[in-house]
């Protein structure tokens, strides 16, 4: 199989520290990820959730998210989703829970929940989309109302990662509906705050624990408000400007880990007399796969590369990674389930398993037309040559 992550195309941008922590994760993801068991059902994702947000933990791979070490974040998402898209996942929503309470929390914010989410003791969620408020994210209707030392929530959110097990929410609600998205702010939620509320789980078709939950009168501290008032949807952008490149990231493990299948297959599978390895047709679709892959992974890690050299906006960067990754692995992964034949569409078969954990990928945290529409803005705002 090829190397999950990979270490050699992306090479010019990796610092050596870069390199040990590539190959450690990768040989932990196969060692103790790749082994377990798909869960049944969604109650099982939802305890294997847990379980493997505790083997993250412990190894201390959550770690690059509190130091904002972005590359080897995407390394780690790489390494996790090739493996596991579950464990990736779990490691994503420790990300966008906890990069917000780092931007913008107070130390005893910090202290109480992003070290205890990046030491895997507490599961973190981001809740932002709602009914009417998807790809625009300006229109949520969730509402945060000053009441004496306290804000009361209401409202109610849905496609929400890890609803109903995480240990605490962090929260997109507006506390000026005239301000459209200038009056968004940003709350932390502990998953036990007085009218809290999971409503029901959403059932995916790849183990991913999602759902629905309502805030009724939901009371909790003002100091549980990330920064100011109104910041909120900037805190937002930010978190998830950064994020994108691990999205793609994420794409690329799942991507090579059905080009390694595909690869092994067309190897020793024989038809008229050869391998499939041998067909010119065969090739094609091995070549594109491969080629997509590593360009994927350049645009990846340029996104992540420029975030850890600290330019405050990777919109761009981070907007090209995401759709172009995203849109890529779907092609590649269908294309080894071609390769495979009837093997690949075997819900027990890997290449299964993939073709339904990758398709998520381009849609949530901003989809790829948004994603263009992003890199279109950017491109028309240079002055005319
Ligand atoms: C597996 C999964 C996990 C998720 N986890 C979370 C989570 O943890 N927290 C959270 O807050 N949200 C989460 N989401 C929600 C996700 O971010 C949204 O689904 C996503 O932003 C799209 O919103 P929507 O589903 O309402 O689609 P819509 O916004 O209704 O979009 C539907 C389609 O219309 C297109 N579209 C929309 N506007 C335009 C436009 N202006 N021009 C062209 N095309 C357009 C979109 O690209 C898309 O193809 C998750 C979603 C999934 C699938």
């Amino acid at each position: 199989m090829r190397a999950i992550p990979d270490i050699e195309t992306t090479r010019p941008l990796l610092e050596d520290s870069h390199l040990d922590f590539a190959r450690a994760v990768g040989e932990f993801a196969a060692r103790e990820l790749a082994v377990r068991p798909a869960p049944a059902d969604d109650e099982a994702a939802r305890r294997e959730a847990r379980a493997l947000l505790g083997l993250l933990g412990a190894g201390g791979w959550l770690q690059p998210i509190g130091r904002e070490d972005w590359r080897a974040c995407c390394l780690a998402r790489e390494a996790l989703a090739g493996a596991s898209p579950l464990a990736d996942a779990v490691f994503a929503l420790q990300a966008l829970g906890t990069l917000p309470i780092l931007a913008s929390g107070n130390a005893a914010m910090r202290q109480r929940w992003a070290d205890a989410a990046l030491a895997g003791r507490a599961m973190g969620a981001f809740a932002m989309t709602e009914k009417n408020a998807g790809s625009d994210v300006g229109a949520l209707e969730t509402t945060a109302r000053r009441d004496g030392g306290d804000y009361v929530l209401d409202g109610a959110k849905r496609f929400i990662s890890n609803a109903g097990i995480a240990d605490f929410y962090t929260v997109f609600a507006s506390t000026d509906r005239a301000a459209g998205s200038k009056g968004i702010s940003c709350f932390v939620v502990p998953a036990d705050a007085p009218g809290l509320r999971f409503v029901a789980p959403q059932v995916l078709s790849a183990p991913h624990p999602l759902g629905e939950i309502a805030f009724e009168r939901c009371r909790v501290p003002a100091a549980h408000r990330l920064g100011e008032e109104g910041r909120g949807f900037a805190l937002g952008l930010r978190t998830l400007d950064r994020l994108r490149s691990t999205v793609g990231a994420a794409a690329c493990g799942m991507a090579a880990r059905a080009l390694g299948e595909a690869l092994e297959h067309a190897r020793t599978r024989r038809q008229f007399g050869k391998p499939l390895s041998e067909f010119q047709l065969v090739q094609d679709k091995l070549a594109r796969m491969a080629g997509e892959l590593a360009a994927s992974r350049l645009l990846v890690m340029r996104a992540a590369w420029q975030a850890d050299r600290g330019a405050e906006r990777v919109t761009l960067e981070a907007a090209m990674a995401k759709s172009y990754a995203t849109e890529a692995a779907q092609r590649i992964v269908d294309e080894a389930v071609q390769i495979l034949g009837g093997e690949g569409v075997l819900a027990s078969h890997p290449v299964d398993r993939l073709y339904r954990a990758v398709r998520a990928l381009r849609i949530y945290e901003g989809a790829t037309e948004i994603q263009r529409l992003v890199i279109a803005g950017q491109l028309l705002r240079e002055p005319a040559r």
